[in-house]
């Protein structure tokens, strides 16, 4: 037992913020170039100074760090997100041995799920062996049907990469697959048709699904929302998606932020960052062993998310001292005035951290997307409310006498 851990320094110790997820960048490069990006179109430019491949040493360091951390907090269960750039580029011989390096640290009693967000081009079947062989969990990006996709996620020679991804997919869905099969991941653009893009993604028949507001804030908008504006066309986009999908019986896939919202709205909690006041329990390291917090916050300033620290340096904890990491507000309690006078505050919890930055005031305010937000939540909680009030009123019925 580590010497801090014992029954009675644990009683005495506040509770201490704890790593759930570690996104772990195992190639710093792409072999797309969407419009969008974060990593590489945004404020912070890192990236160029990155090695493209994590080395073996690296790896090393970042397996010894997760495992004291997580004998440290005595962690059950802990997450690694294999990312990049797109992780596959490292090939499969590079992420055997990071998975195997990993997978050997852990203490016993801790459990290490692995994923894996790729954009799914190189997904093909010695990729697949490698995710059967240690349990690795894929989730693939795609923008909805081909049109929808090719308008953002393009070649670097504006080739759409739709036909590439669409191959993946089919071989991911088979049936020897699919058990790896985590769902995928689709940014908004309001220039693409909501059902078309809903049914598109539909189409591969993934478990799960999420949509997801592409990056900007207060200082660098996100496309088609004006700060100020009380228009809400990311909350009319989605309205018209959930409308679809919750009115569907049965229910094909689940949608990550819809699920959360209902899930906040009925007192449970959030399954995404994009909603609710969680306390923040996601951590990046980079290829050069470089720890950040959370990715998005490339999307802020070029040191918003910086921290100084590294895995040859510094332990996992020490990286949770800093600002961007645990220093972070958590909680209704730390969220602008606007918000905590807000009435949807306790499913909303103020959206995504990187959304409500501003230049000269950091991230004291709103989302840049809070028209969208609250009318998004409103129009959900109506939804389910009346739903909730059908259920009632049957189960009334059926528990009145008879005859009555
Ligand atoms: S809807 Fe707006 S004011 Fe309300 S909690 Fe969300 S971001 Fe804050």
């Amino acid at each position: 037992m580590p010497a801090d851990a014992s029954p009675s320094a644990a009683r005495h110790r506040p509770a201490a913020p704890r790593i759930r997820q570690l996104v772990l960048k195992v190639h710093s490069r792409c072999n797309l170039a969407c419009d969008y990006c974060y990593v590489y179109r945004h404020a912070d430019q890192g990236w160029r100074n990155r090695p493209r491949v994590i080395a073996p040493d690296t790896v090393r360091r970042v397996a010894d760090r997760l495992a004291a951390h997580v004998a440290r907090h005595r962690t059950d269960r802990v997450r690694v997100v294999l990312h990049g750039g797109e992780p596959l580029l490292a090939g499969v011989v590079v992420l055997d041995r990071t998975v195997r390096t990993l997978r050997d640290a852990m203490p016993t009693g801790t459990t290490l799920d692995i994923a894996m967000q790729t954009n799914g081009l190189l997904l093909d079947e010695a990729a697949l062996d490698l995710c059967h062989t240690h349990g690795i969990d894929v989730g693939v990006s795609l923008d909805g049907d081909r049109r929808s996709n090719d308008r953002g996620r393009r070649h670097a020679d504006g080739r759409g990469s739709f036909a590439e991804v669409a191959r993946a997919l089919r071989l991911l869905a088979r049936p020897e697959h699919r058990s790896r099969y985590a769902g995928l991941l689709c940014t908004i653009d309001l220039a693409n048709d909501p059902i078309a893009v809903y049914e598109g993604l539909r189409e591969f028949d993934p478990p799960r699904l999420d949509l997801l507001l592409p990056h900007g804030n207060w200082s660098t908008p996100p496309p088609g929302r004006h700060p100020g504006d009380p228009a809400t066309p990311y909350a009319d986009w989605l309205i018209a998606v959930f409308d679809r999908w919750y009115s569907e019986t049965p229910r094909r896939t689940g949608i990550r932020l819809f699920e959360s919202l209902i899930a906040l709205l009925l007192g449970g909690r959030s399954g995404t960052q994009a909603l609710g006041a969680a306390e923040p329990d996601v951590m990046t390291i980079e290829t050069d062993g470089t720890i950040e917090g959370t990715d998005t916050l490339k999307t802020t300033t070029a040191s918003a998310m910086r921290t100084g620290f590294d895995v040859f340096r510094h332990s996992l904890d020490d990286a949770l001292r800093h600002p961007s990491l645990a220093g972070r507000p958590e909680g209704v309690a730390a969220l602008a005035p606007a918000c905590r006078a807000c009435p949807v505050v306790g499913t909303c919890g103020g959206g995504l951290y990187a959304h409500r930055f501003r230049d000269d005031a950091g991230f004291a305010h709103p989302s840049v997307y809070c028209a969208d937000l609250f009318r998004l939540i409103r129009h959900v909680q109506t939804v389910v409310t009346a739903d909730l009030d059908a259920v009632r009123r049957r189960v009334s019925d059926l528990s009145a006498p008879a005859g009555r």
